[in-house]
């Protein structure tokens, strides 16, 4: 049994170090939370164009209405100097309304203006948001590279231990391999404690004198009292 608890601790030791490289692939930053900003900042992006495309509607829409009533004017203008009416009250009316329509065309060409100014903002800030957003892209593209290099690199050298696993797991004798299993699940991944002073290596406490006498004498798995862990003495003969 001694010879299987020896096993069983270089077990537990690559296991452990196995253990190890699992937990680093589980730290490995895959990148997530600049994925989440970039994919923030785009939504953000396409809310900004599209109240850009509402305004540039609307601006078309006011150009049009700008130069229907161009020609309105035009028209009533052409009308005044023609001659053709000759009433003085609907000469006057007539150029009541011209003036109306002028004004009012002023207070659009403002308002046009200043819509204008506006796109020009947003097509700034657009144009800077993409490009800001392209460089994220580029950064988040190089950090998933690097990720899935360093992921491949855990993975295979984990790949390589767990062979070396499977060699070494295959000398150890089934049951007391399942008991080992069994163990390393209940007890956190460590199923092994090494005796130390006559203690358990891991939770310190003081191994009773009948214990010690059945570890060198008894051909079974010895536990700790304590954390219930297979014992081995290092200080047995093999
Ligand atoms: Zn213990």
């Amino acid at each position: 049994m001694h010879h299987h608890m020896s096993l069983l601790r270089d077990l537990q030791a690559l296991d452990h170090y196995i253990d190890r490289l699992r937990q680093e692939v589980a730290e490995l930053d895959s990148g997530e939370r600049i994925r989440e900003k970039i994919e923030r900042s785009r939504r953000r992006l396409e809310e900004v164009k599209a109240r850009y495309q509402e305004i540039h509607a609307t601006a078309t829409d006011q150009e049009l209405r700008l130069q229907d009533l161009g020609e309105r004017i035009r028209r009533a203008e052409a009308d005044l100097y023609s001659g053709r009416i000759t009433n003085p009250r609907e000469l006057q009316l007539l150029q009541h309304e011209i003036e109306q329509a002028k004004q009012s065309r002023e207070a659009m060409e403002v308002e046009m203006l200043r819509i204008w100014e506006r796109m020009e903002t947003m097509k700034h800030d657009i144009d800077e948001a993409e490009r800001d957003l392209q460089y994220a892209e580029r950064v988040y593209q190089a950090h998933v590279e690097d990720y899935n290099q360093r992921k491949a690199a855990l993975e295979s050298e984990i790949a390589f231990h767990l062979g070396e696993r499977a060699e070494l797991a295959a000398q150890i004798d089934p049951d007391v391999l399942a008991r080992y299993e069994q163990l390393r699940q209940r007890l956190g991944g460590t199923a092994v404690a090494v005796v130390e002073q006559k203690a358990c290596s891991v939770c310190h406490t003081l191994l009773t004198p009948y214990i010690l006498k059945r570890l060198q004498n008894e051909d079974a798995l010895i536990a700790c009292e304590s954390c219930g862990r297979l014992l081995y003495d290092p200080m047995l003969a093999e």
